[in-house]
């Protein structure tokens, strides 16, 4: 019998990458619930569907430190990207430039510990809450915008 119930979840299996395959080959664009390298995504279906994705599968991540409210920096998640951050208390991104995950801290030791991630009102942009180790930008600054003030007019109500 136990031989049994692996045939049929191997056959289960194997229509579910057939179904994937052929999805990802209809539309060319990253497909829905699946990670970048084409496999499945673990992340929720619940949550893969509140999801409003860019046209690589993507969206945005606005990581803040929890405390202070800085404003850190921004990434961009996939669906295995933001499961591994709901996951695991550490963030995960999937990085544009040299297209691979990419858990923030493990080769910098800038970690960030996550403390809460909610989805924005339409789907698109994420607010990940951390307490961020060091510095969150490459450059070594503490975080992404402290260089870059542009001067602008300042507005009065
Ligand atoms: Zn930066």
């Amino acid at each position: 019998m136990a031989a049994g119930r692996s045939t049929t979840r191997a056959r289960h299996e194997a229509s579910t990458w057939a179904i994937a395959r052929r999805s990802l080959r209809g539309n060319g664009l990253q497909q829905r619930g699946t990670r970048h390298n084409g496999a499945v995504s673990s992340l929720d279906p619940a949550i893969a569907a509140r999801l409003k994705r860019d046209a690589q599968g993507l969206v945005a991540a606005v990581v803040q430190q929890h405390d202070t409210g800085e404003v850190l920096m921004l990434g961009w998640m996939d669906d295995e990207a933001l499961s591994r951050t709901l996951r695991e208390g550490r963030v995960t991104f999937w990085s544009r430039s040299r297209a691979e995950y990419w858990r923030k801290g493990d080769t910098s030791g800038h970690v960030q510990h996550v403390k809460s991630v909610a989805l924005d009102c339409d789907g698109d942009a994420l607010l990940v809450r951390v307490d961020q180790v060091g510095a969150a930008c490459h450059t070594g600054d503490r975080t992404c915008f402290d260089a870059g003030d542009l001067g602008a007019a300042v507005g009065r109500r």
